[in-house]
């Protein structure tokens, strides 16, 4: 059977889409942060759509407990380097994709030149210091965040409502009961339910909202929070307004 010439083109189907930009998306440099369950959900849905270069952050190590919910963690891979590993598996999905890993701290990141940024954390504080340091770059900055079968994700672009707009007063405590508690900002995070169905479902609205940024449709991004509760099969969006007291917004640049 003779293949058609559609047929070995490997994104014919994406480009069926009319808004959609593969050139601009494949020309995107793109940061990851955090390579845990959303990392791993959130890269390989960007690896299959032809992002064509992406640093993935964690200094983090595999545990076993991670093997439920992460595509290219493998059985023996515990204390390996999490970003390490995705950027070494990430080979044999896409190629042509560079991939490379940040093992630091997201505080000791030093260079922001980035198209855009993903937010795949585990805590609020250091989803807030990527929050401001992408809207002081002017990054858009696409943010996840599961807890068991209930999940959200928000779109923070360069100007408008921010990630730090939309807290209210219990997460700023949460914040500040984590660090005064040690005394030294070294924290136990308590863990969250999890699990891959909610992770696939958000890391996809993540990698989609992105690509309709990089595709230069913000126009159809969502406005400005998802909610999806999986037990109910619901999805909620929520407007959030531009907070003035904010302090991200207090330079007046944006
Ligand atoms: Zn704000």
């Amino acid at each position: 059977m003779r293949v058609r010439e559609y047929d070995s083109d490997r994104f014919d189907r994406m480009r069926r889409i009319d808004w959609l930009d593969i050139d601009r998306i494949h020309g995107s440099k793109c940061l990851v942060v955090g390579a845990g369950a959303l990392g791993n959900e959130v890269v390989k849905c960007m690896l299959l759509a032809g992002f064509g270069n992406i640093s993935i952050a964690d200094m983090d190590k595999i545990v076993r407990s991670n093997m439920s919910r992460c595509v290219f963690f493998r059985e023996g891979d515990e204390q390996k380097n999490k970003a390490e590993v995705i950027a070494e598996m990430a080979h044999n999905l896409c190629p042509e994709t560079k991939i490379a890993p940040i093992v630091s701290r997201i505080q000791d990141l030093e260079d922001w030149n980035f198209d855009l940024v993903f937010g795949c954390l585990d805590n609020i504080s250091a989803r807030l210091h990527v929050n401001s340091h992408a809207r002081y770059h002017g990054i858009p900055y696409v943010d996840g965040a599961t807890d068991g079968f209930r999940g959200k994700a928000q779109v923070v672009l360069d100007s408008g409502p921010c990630l730090e707009c939309g807290m209210n007063g219990s997460h700023m405590k949460l914040i500040d009961e984590r660090f005064s508690c040690t005394g030294g900002g070294t924290v136990f995070v308590p863990k969250l339910a999890s699990e891959i169905t909610t992770t696939s479902v958000i890391a996809a609205i993540q990698v989609r909202e992105a690509m309709k940024i990089l595709s230069g449709r913000r126009d159809l991004c969502i406005r400005n929070v998802i909610y999806y509760d999986g037990i109910l099969g619901t999805m909620e969006c929520l407007e959030i307004p531009e907070d003035r007291d904010c302090p991200n917004h207090l330079s007046g640049r944006n």
